[in-house]
């Protein structure tokens, strides 16, 4: 079988030797003749295994010790819930960066609870790209609460690399699409949450990065499947967890430690974004919205100049081996997710295929 990778934005591309180990555990997991898909979440062999799996966890993001843990269920659209709910005693007008559309969603959904105050950050440079304000310009309230931002937007492929440094406020990060990516500075953040299906594993489950003196005096009254107390007091199991989400997310980070850790990771995105903007910048056949400083290393998006070229652009790309190319339906062209998991030969054969179609229609 000729090699295909797959460039989608989640459910995305994991790392080929962890779904070989899955394979290999799915009918017999550790030699217990049963399979991971069967395992009681109460086992003590299952348990164990949480452990660790936080432990690596752990160590590759490099968490203080002050920072719980939690694995949840509800994806990052859950946590747009459940930050609210769990601040409404204490913060009635958090600020909220919107950047693009993911950011902006948490906000909507938060106006369900409190009035958030708003802040646009996005702007346009001379030449019309568009760029993010350098967090020093952020026009955040004066009042002690939380402000909640998204490092990466998954759709426009905008990223935020300044990491926002505001002492009164706890800043609380939507890390779905950049988590594991490169490395962060956990200390200048209350909260950091992000979704498993881009660097972390399968669809299913929500890690949630949280300092410990926030877990005082939240609000109680919300449905206890969000409540951060009840979650860190039960170890994440206040009920099913979904343990195969978990199981392969530590397959995952046993990966990226056996790789060099987010030292070694972080070198090889850059490398893999830098070969494909390279390449956007040198022709005007493709198109890329975003000024350099901001362009997403996760999601590379671009349009192409003659727009009713696109879909053949992605029936070809396909014939190719390249899939999920096509952008979010809100924006068009064309996206390339380019996880961790993805090889460097993926995008150097995702640019010869733009070379080559660039030759036949350009
Ligand atoms: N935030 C970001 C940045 C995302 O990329 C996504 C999913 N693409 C979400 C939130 C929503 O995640 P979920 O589908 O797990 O709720």
């Amino acid at each position: 079988m000729s090699i295909i990778y797959n460039f989608n934005p989640g459910p995305a591309i994991l790392p080929q030797s962890v779904l070989l180990k899955v394979k290999k555990n799915l009918l017999n997991w550790n030699n217990s003749n049963f399979s991971i898909l069967e395992v009681s979440h109460r086992s003590k062999i299952f348990i164990e295994k949480t452990m660790q799996i936080e432990k690596t966890f752990r160590n590759i993001l490099n968490i203080p010790e002050n920072y719980n843990i939690l694995f949840c269920h509800g994806g990052a659209r859950g946590q747009f819930s459940a930050i609210p709910l769990n601040f409404i005693k204490k913060f009635i007008k958090p600020d909220y960066i919107n950047s693009g559309y993911w950011s902006l969603s948490a906000a909507e959904e938060a106006k369900k609870y409190c009035r958030p105050n708003i802040i646009n950050v996005r702007k346009l440079t001379k030449n019309k790209k568009i760029c993010i304000q350098s967090t020093k310009y952020w026009k955040i309230s004066s009042k002690n609460t939380y402000l909640h931002y998204c490092p990466n937007e998954t759709i426009e492929g905008i990223e935020i690399f300044e990491e926002p440094e505001f002492y009164n406020k706890i800043v609380v990060g939507d890390f779905s699409s950049t988590i594991l990516s490169r490395k962060i500075d956990i200390k200048k953040y209350g909260i950091i949450y992000a979704c498993a299906q881009k660097n972390i594993g399968p669809a299913g489950i929500t890690v949630v990065i949280i300092r410990n003196n926030l877990l005082f005096n939240l609000n109680n009254k919300i449905p206890s499947i969000l409540n951060y107390n009840l979650l860190m007091q039960s170890k994440s199991m206040l009920n099913t967890p979904s343990i195969f989400s978990w199981y392969v997310s530590g397959l995952v980070f046993k990966w990226i430690k056996n790789l060099g850790g987010l030292n070694i990771i972080e070198k090889i995105n850059k490398k893999k974004a830098k070969i494909l903007y390279k390449y956007l910048d040198s022709t005007d056949f493709y198109n890329n919205y975003i000024s350099s400083p901001n362009q997403s290393r996760m999601n590379v998006t671009f349009h192409l100049q003659e727009k009713n070229l696109t879909n053949m652009f992605l029936e070809q790309s396909e014939k190719y081996g390249l899939f999920g190319l096509k952008g979010h339906s809100i924006l068009g062209g064309i996206r390339a997710s380019i996880y961790n998991a993805m090889p460097i030969q993926g995008v150097k054969s995702l640019i010869k295929f733009m070379k080559f179609f660039e030759k036949k229609f350009g």
